[in-house]
């Protein structure tokens, strides 16, 4: 067996049905009493019930958190949070709402606690993004991690099915990436083909019936191990070229990953056999072939497949693809300009992977 070096995330997990009311007692395990709950304004409902639970030990709600964490926005949570001298955060919602949570956390050290609703899993990693003036900087600070994180899979039945759908392929994603990331190792192969497997298993039946419970468990579980993935390995091409779509172009986070996933996979393809064969072997209907693999799960799952569908044009093609070879990144294989444009061009007309 290969030599390795494998870090644990040091943060507590509590996963089920109805989990988040056992928040209650785990605050007071930990002698946390004026919580701030934070979500965005379309998951006010949520973050309401999460003060009614908690009661004397919530000091308030602040539901303004956004995509790509603003830090203007954070700055405002940070005033409520310090008027209201609350002792810890807690979030609810998906990615953006737990980006504020990290971002308040790092700023005054107070504990996060994270319960997520979408499938992003950055509950799971020490990554931050953020953008002031329209400009994202990401960093990446052990400190960021939430302290405990709450898998209540009744908070996850509400997520529209299309955002179940590509939230679901975004963590997909990290797993991918993971496989073959230049600091992978056995512990997270067996966490990433989990987590896909998971996964693939899942998504179908949630695009079928939302309120599905068991493909619901089934999907955060898979989500959680996936998110492990990201948090734990350095991600390549793939994860790039959604940042740079994502971000240059305002393209959608998990639309976007959904979209180029089998396209970064079928370029990477060639540089490792080993995550190739890895991938097939948990994609139902793969038949050895990862990216036939991936190609039936998206037809199943109904998802969309050009990024000119999601407002990419044709002309930014060309600056997308300089972009993306000038950022620097460890990839299995070399980031050629012309391969990349070829490849953002096949995603922007909804071509198939190759
Ligand atoms: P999101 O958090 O932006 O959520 C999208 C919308 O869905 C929001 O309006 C949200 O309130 C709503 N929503 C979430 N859960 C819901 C539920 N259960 N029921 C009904 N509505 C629900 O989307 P996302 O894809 O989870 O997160 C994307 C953001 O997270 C991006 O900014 C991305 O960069 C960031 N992200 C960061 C990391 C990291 O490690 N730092 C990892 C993954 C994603």
């Amino acid at each position: 067996m290969e030599s390795f070096t494998y870090t644990s995330s040091p943060s507590r997990v509590i996963f089920g049905y109805g989990a988040s009311s056992k928040l209650p007692d785990e605050l007071s395990r930990q002698g946390l009493r004026a919580a701030l709950i934070i979500s965005t304004p379309y998951q006010t409902a949520e973050a309401n019930k999460i003060r009614d639970l908690l009661d004397l030990n919530a000091v308030g709600v602040f539901s303004e958190a956004a995509m790509h964490t603003p830090t203007d926005i954070t700055e405002m949570a940070l005033e409520v949070a310090r008027r209201l001298e609350a002792d810890c955060v807690v979030s609810v919602g998906g990615g953006s709402t737990t980006g504020l949570g990290k971002a308040i956390s790092i700023r005054t050290s107070l504990p996060h606690i994270c319960i997520p609703t979408t499938y992003a899993g950055s509950e799971m990693t020490p990554i931050l993004g953020e953008t002031t003036n329209g400009l994202k900087t990401t960093r990446r600070d052990p400190k960021i991690l939430p302290a405990m994180v709450i898998y209540d899979i009744d908070l996850t039945v509400t997520l529209p099915q299309g955002l179940s759908a590509t939230s679901g392929v975004n963590a997909i994603a990290h797993a991918v990436e993971a496989l073959y990331a230049p600091d992978t190792n056995p512990i997270i192969r067996l966490l990433a083909k989990e987590g896909i497997r998971a996964l693939a298993e899942s998504l179908p039946a949630i695009v079928k019936d939302g309120s599905d419970i068991s493909a619901r468990s089934k999907a955060l579980y898979g989500a959680w191990l996936c998110g492990q993935c990201l948090g734990s390995t350095a991600m390549s091409l793939h994860h790039n070229l959604c940042h740079v779509v994502g971000g240059s172009f305002n393209l959608p986070h998990a639309e976007t990953h959904t979209i180029l996933l089998p396209h970064t996979m079928a370029y990477n393809s060639p540089a490792v056999p080993v995550a190739r064969r890895d991938l097939a072997e948990v994609l139902p209907g793969a038949n050895g072939d990862p990216i036939k693999g991936l190609n039936s799960l998206l037809d199943r799952l109904g998802v969309k497949r050009a990024l000119k569908d999601y407002g990419l044009k044709e002309e930014d093609i060309d600056r997308a693809a300089t972009i993306a070879v000038k950022n620097q990144y460890s990839n299995p294989r070399n980031v050629e300009e012309e391969s990349i444009r070829e490849l953002i061009r096949r995603a922007w007309a909804g071509e198939p992977a190759r």
